[in-house]
């Protein structure tokens, strides 16, 4: 078994429990572990750390999955791994078919991403470590799971090349899915696209969409950033009066008017573009809703893009909030990791206040507990968002 040693001051994390180890942070390395190996980690004074998956090409160094020496990581252990994250999800299963079933780090499963898709099982393996175990953890799960009709491959993103890794697509296992997957979400059907963005449907959003929806009847929604259509098909369900859907993106609009349909209603009407101009557009416009959905994709992916992102969302919520009418409600999200749910509640009090209006929290929306968040892992918390009232 190699062995990499830490520097002296900078096992703190570590110990913690935090499982990334940047490549800053090691000394020395002993043996030749090859990309995505198991070794042992230890402090510069060789003491135990942890166990943890070695990438000589990522500067996220080690992996570290398990504080405790006498356990040995082997395929049992995975397993066991597994079977904790399915129990997690258990109290949901019954409710959706789209759920993300191995959350990576925050599951002890180090870049490993499992997401059921209706009656598929989409896979990202995003680091050298999960990518080593590929046809283990195709074998696992389809043993595992016998409900599901095949296992398909979506291994890209950012985070896969800064690992040495070159995009991986197609089916590992079973059958094929069609081009599109049928899935039921809390009695709401869609229908969407694995190969398209995330692994075809934000489960991460399940719970907001219901809660979104609470406040919906009634009104006329506008769903900004719509992909799917999940908050427009939940709140027509609940009673909103119409639906008008907002993307960038011509493929997504089918798709939500498509799934919009697929529940019996129809879509009022498709705004096509930058949600940064038509939003303007609107109001010029002088439309006016009861209900708006801003759910944005990550407008800060690092640190050093925050200012520049909590401006995107400021102007977005001002833009938002000019467009609701009075008494009617902001269900506003932010997916940025770097900013915290206390800078988006300030960001949105900015917004109120160039709008001249008031607003009432009334809820702080959080990621689905399919996402869970691993406190020695702050990197896991992501999704934030609130619901608010307006006057
Ligand atoms: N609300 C969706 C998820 C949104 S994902 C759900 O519940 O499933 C983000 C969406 O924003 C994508 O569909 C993408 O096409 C769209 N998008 C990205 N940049 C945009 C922009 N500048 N203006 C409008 N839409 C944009």
């Amino acid at each position: 078994m190699s062995l990499v040693i830490l520097k002296a001051g900078r096992e703190k994390l570590a110990l913690n429990r935090h499982p990334w180890v940047f490549s800053g942070a090691v000394a020395q390395v002993v043996g030749n572990p090859q990309p995505g190996e198991v070794v042992e980690v230890q402090t510069a004074d060789r003491k135990f750390v942890a166990w943890g998956q070695y990438n000589p090409a990522s500067k996220i160094r080690l992996r570290l999955m398990e504080w405790r020496e006498a356990v040995r990581v082997d395929e049992a252990w995975y397993e066991q791994r597994w079977e904790e994250a399915l129990a997690l999800r258990s109290p949901w299963r019954g409710s959706t078919q789209a759920l993300r079933l191995a959350f990576a780090e925050a599951d002890g499963l180090p870049g490993l991403i499992v997401d059921q898709i209706g009656d598929w099982l989409v896979l990202q393996f995003l680091t050298s470590g999960a990518e080593r175990q590929k046809a283990f953890w195709t074998a696992l799960l389809a043993r595992k799971l016998p409900f599901i009709k095949g296992i398909v491959e979506k291994s890209d993103g950012d985070g896969r090349r800064m690992e040495g890794l070159e995009d991986a697509y197609g089916v590992l296992w079973g059958e094929a899915p069609p081009q599109r997957i049928r899935l039921q979400e809390a009695g709401a059907w869609f229908e969407v696209e694995w190969g398209a963005q995330k692994t075809g449907f934000y489960s991460d959003q399940r719970d907001n969409r219901l809660a979104v929806a609470q406040v919906a009847s009634g009104k006329r929604v506008l769903d900004a950033f719509c992909y799917t259509g999940g908050f427009a098909v939940h709140a027509l369900r609940a009673g909103a009066s119409s639906a008008v859907l907002l993307d960038a993106s011509q493929e997504a609009l089918a798709m939500a008017q498509h799934n919009v349909e697929l529940n019996g209603f129809s879509v009022e009407r498709c705004v096509e573009g930058d949600a940064f101009t038509t939003l303007r557009t609107l109001k010029k416009d002088h439309e006016k809703f009861g209900l708006v959905v801003l759910d944005p994709p990550k407008l800060a992916p690092t640190r050093e893009s925050l200012p520049r992102a909590l401006r995107g969302y400021k102007d977005l919520n001002l833009q938002a909030l000019a467009l609701v009418e009075e008494g009617g409600w902001l269900a506003s999200f932010s997916c940025s990791g770097a900013v915290d749910p206390a800078t988006f509640e300030e960001v949105i009090a900015y917004a109120a206040k160039d709008a001249g209006r008031t607003v009432q929290i009334v809820r702080h929306l959080w990621q689905a507990p399919c996402h869970p968040v691993r406190t020695s892992m702050p990197e896991s918390a992501y999704l934030k968002g609130i619901l608010a009232r307006v006057l």
